[in-house]
């Protein structure tokens, strides 16, 4: 049955985009989203403009509107999650400005309600159970690594390899430790190796899950920024259109995919491309305000889907 699901995914690379409520406290400003559709379709009204040409369509594999909830979101991204267990490679993405949700998608606002938990503890928790209601057929070694680039440089987080009896700990080491509180400077990625011996052949699967939570996609002002503001916005920039360089060209089926012009794209070449599967959370900020940085996330999303 998984495997069917999996193979009924349409490419390799999917996109969901996600707009996130007006929050308490913010003033309802007027919106930029014009509608949202029941098959993927998403339409952003330009602020400055009248008429017909003030509307721009933009078309996905699904869009979650503000009142979606976490586990709405999750039930979309479980079988792909799922498949790690099959032996597939899986990334998942949240890209857009800061602000427009990302760690809400992939963490979650509050860890110890399990309402809350994002896409991160959700496939832990997934994984871990699933893995264990196999176990009669196949045995699984689960490693679990957590590492933040900033400058284009690698941190490990989390520099302890647990076994899958640990995943629950690990829940909360992440919450209280790495994700949560992560500038918006930096990409965090918590990786998911798995290791499945089957037990009557011996055989041997391998599937990686990649979680990435990237770093704000906002434009900052050269003429505005300057000294380490300004290293971190060229080092963003560079590392995200790296990105959508990659999986352009591996959504076009490039024969070479350029996968060695950022710390990011090298971090998760092996997950990339091949058999591997992609997910990409576009992020929005519904306010007025934030259409400019929403329409260039949009076209960021629309190149690589
Ligand atoms: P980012 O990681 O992209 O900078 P956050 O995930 O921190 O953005 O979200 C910004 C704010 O919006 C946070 O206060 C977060 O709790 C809230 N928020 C984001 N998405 C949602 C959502 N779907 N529902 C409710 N609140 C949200
Ligand atoms: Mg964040």
């Amino acid at each position: 049955k998984l495997y069917n699901e999996v193979q009924d995914l349409k490419g390799n690379i999917r996109v969901y985009c996600r707009i996130r409520p007006f929050l308490p406290g913010q003033s309802k400003k007027h919106t930029t989203i014009e509608y949202i559709g029941e098959n993927g379709e998403l339409v952003v009204a330009n602020p400055l403009k009248q008429g017909k040409d003030s509307h721009r369509l933009f078309k996905f594999n699904k869009v979650f509107g503000p009142a979606a909830t976490q586990e709405e979101v999750f039930l979309d991204t479980q079988p792909l999650i799922r498949s790690v267990l099959d032996g597939y490679n899986v990334c998942i993405f949240a890209y857009g400005q800061t602000g427009s949700g990302k760690t809400y998608t992939m963490t979650g606002p509050n860890i110890s309600s399990r309402e809350d938990w994002g896409v991160n503890y959700r496939a832990l928790n997934d994984l871990f159970h699933l893995s264990q209601s196999r176990k009669n057929s196949i045995t699984y070694e689960v490693c679990v690594q957590m590492v933040e680039i900033y400058n284009e440089q690698v941190r490990d987080l989390l520099s302890n390899v647990l076994d899958l009896m640990n995943i629950g700990l690990m829940n909360r080491a992440v919450g209280a430790t790495a994700l949560n509180e992560r500038s918006s400077r930096s990409h965090s990625i918590v990786t998911v190796h798995v290791r499945g011996t089957d037990l009557e052949s011996d055989a041997v699967l391998r599937g990686s899950l990649h979680l990435v939570d990237l770093a704000g996609s906002e434009r900052v002002d050269r003429s505005e920024a300057t000294g380490d503001r300004l290293r971190e916005a060229q080092h963003i920039n560079k590392s995200l259109s790296a990105l959508g360089d990659v999986i352009f060209a591996l959504a076009q089926k490039n024969s070479h995919v350029p996968y060695r012009n950022s710390k990011l794209t090298q971090v998760l070449q092996s997950s990339l491309g091949g058999q591997a599967k992609t997910l990409m959370f576009v992020q929005l900020n519904p306010d007025v305000e934030s259409y400019f940085e929403s329409v260039s996330t949009l076209k960021f999303a629309e190149r690589v889907s």
